[in-house]
């Protein structure tokens, strides 16, 4: 990022695959923000109950607290003296959750998401798509191949569940690059 916005708020969206360390990248970004005082909410889906309830986790467990909702909309509620909003596991939200991350913008707030911006089928996932259009800023992160050690960018299934959102870890999915992922 060259300049930060001074007058406005913004979005920002950090996606990828599984395993490549959306969440990791998330809390580094909010821990950040805390070290300079700044005052921090962390949302999350109550879908994914991986781990905690009221912490968000990344695959090597560092954590920071969170608040689990089940509708977007309850964020606005929650974030009225907030500077900077996380969001982590944003394609499980519903599609409100767009307008509401523009709203907050607008409010002047640093909104900061993570998701997954593809299905295993790799169908653009819930409000992600729309999200990476609206932001400001976008971060592709990659995770590596579980079958050739190239970039990966792909979700793969290894279970056999046909369900769009399965819950699951290293057991029902692996990172694949274009060429190893199967659908
Ligand atoms: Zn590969």
């Amino acid at each position: 990022m060259m300049i930060s916005p001074k007058n406005t708020g913004w979005i920002e969206v950090i996606c990828g695959p599984m395993f490549s360390g959306k969440t990791e990248e998330l809390i580094r970004r909010l821990i950040r923000a805390q070290i300079a005082k700044q005052n921090v909410k962390i949302f999350k889906p109550a879908i994914d109950d991986r781990y905690s309830e009221d912490y968000i986790v990344s695959h090597n467990k560092r954590k920071i607290k969170s608040i689990t909702i089940k509708k977007a909309d309850e964020i606005l509620k929650n974030c009225k003296d907030s500077d900077v909003i996380g969001i982590d596991e944003a394609q499980f939200f519903d599609l409100d959750l767009i307008g509401i991350c523009k709203k907050l913008a607008k409010k002047g707030k640093r909104v900061v998401v993570a998701g997954l911006e593809k299905d295993f089928q790799a169908i653009p996932f819930g409000p992600m798509p729309q999200l990476l259009v609206d932001a400001e800023y976008v971060m592709k992160v990659s995770a590596i191949c579980m079958k050739c050690g190239d970039p990966a960018n792909f979700s793969q299934r290894i279970s056999s569940e046909k369900n769009q959102v399965v819950i699951g870890e290293i057991d029902k999915y692996e990172p694949r690059c274009r060429n190893c992922f199967e659908i």
